[in-house]
């Protein structure tokens, strides 16, 4: 099925880069969709067995219901997600790609979530299945930091501070930011944005720090228009460039 084959390909790309790729399946009783789901995570590893790691993440995941969709005929189909979803992994799967030929001096860690967007107002134990069960799977083997990457790549991306990230890792906003200022890259404002309930909750929760990289100002979200002819490689890029630097230069060492 399509979920598998998927799953499939991206596994299959990590592995073309990374020279360890470890996948993770779990299951979730899901009541929306009236039936036990299989789930899938993905990591990439470089540098696998340095001990300092940081970790790049993203959703892989897709929404089955339009429920935002302005058609109510179709609210019950599957949305794309070409940003929702899709946007953060192809950042990721570059980020792979150019690690490869650089190099890093730390651990990296690149993941990609199942179930991250399976709930609903009634049940929204079915939101962020993939990013609580990594939690666990990592036990103590713990990143410095985390940076979700969630709808990076619509046009004219706004990168705004997400509350959460901004209340709970001060720290790791402003090292991204920063680092985003020092590429020139204006796609990161230095703006307050809203608070966003998302898959790195489970890591602020067990207290290791995360922050969203998001633009919840997007029509297009939970709707059949979420597609790649609203989103921009440009945008895609901004946000490529800021991780592969961090990762690369790894200053925030020694700060
Ligand atoms: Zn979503």
């Amino acid at each position: 099925m399509a979920h598998d084959s998927c799953f499939a390909w991206i596994v299959g790309r990590f592995k073309a880069y990374a020279p360890v790729v470890e996948t993770d399946t779990f299951t979730y009783d899901s009541p929306d969709l009236g039936k036990e789901v299989r789930l899938m995570n993905a990591v990439a590893r470089f540098r696998p067995q340095a001990k300092e790691r940081i970790l790049f993440a993203a959703h892989w995941d897709s929404r089955p219901w339009a429920d935002k969709d302005p058609n109510p005929a179709r609210r019950t189909r599957p949305i794309l997600g070409a940003n929702d979803g899709a946007s953060g992994v192809a950042v990721l799967l570059e980020v792979a790609r150019v690690l490869r030929k650089s190099g890093t001096p730390i651990g990296v860690d690149l993941a990609v979530f199942d179930g991250e967007d399976l709930g609903t107002e009634e049940n929204p134990s079915g939101y962020f299945r993939g990013s609580s069960r990594y939690v666990e799977w990592i036990g103590e083997d713990r990143p410095i930091f985390v940076i979700l990457l969630d709808m990076v790549g619509k046009m004219d991306l706004n990168l705004q501070w997400e509350a959460n990230s901004r209340e709970q890792a001060s720290n790791i906003v402003d090292l991204v930011w920063q680092e985003a200022h020092e590429l020139g890259i204006r796609n990161f404002k230095s703006t307050p944005g809203p608070k966003v309930f998302d898959d790195h909750i489970p890591f602020l929760n067990a207290s290791i720090p995360a922050i969203d990289l998001i633009d919840m100002s997007f029509p297009e979200w939970h709707t059949t228009a979420d597609t790649p002819a609203v989103c921009s490689p440009q945008s895609l890029e901004a946000v490529g460039a800021v991780l592969v630097s961090l990762a690369t230069k790894a200053s925030f060492l020694s700060r």
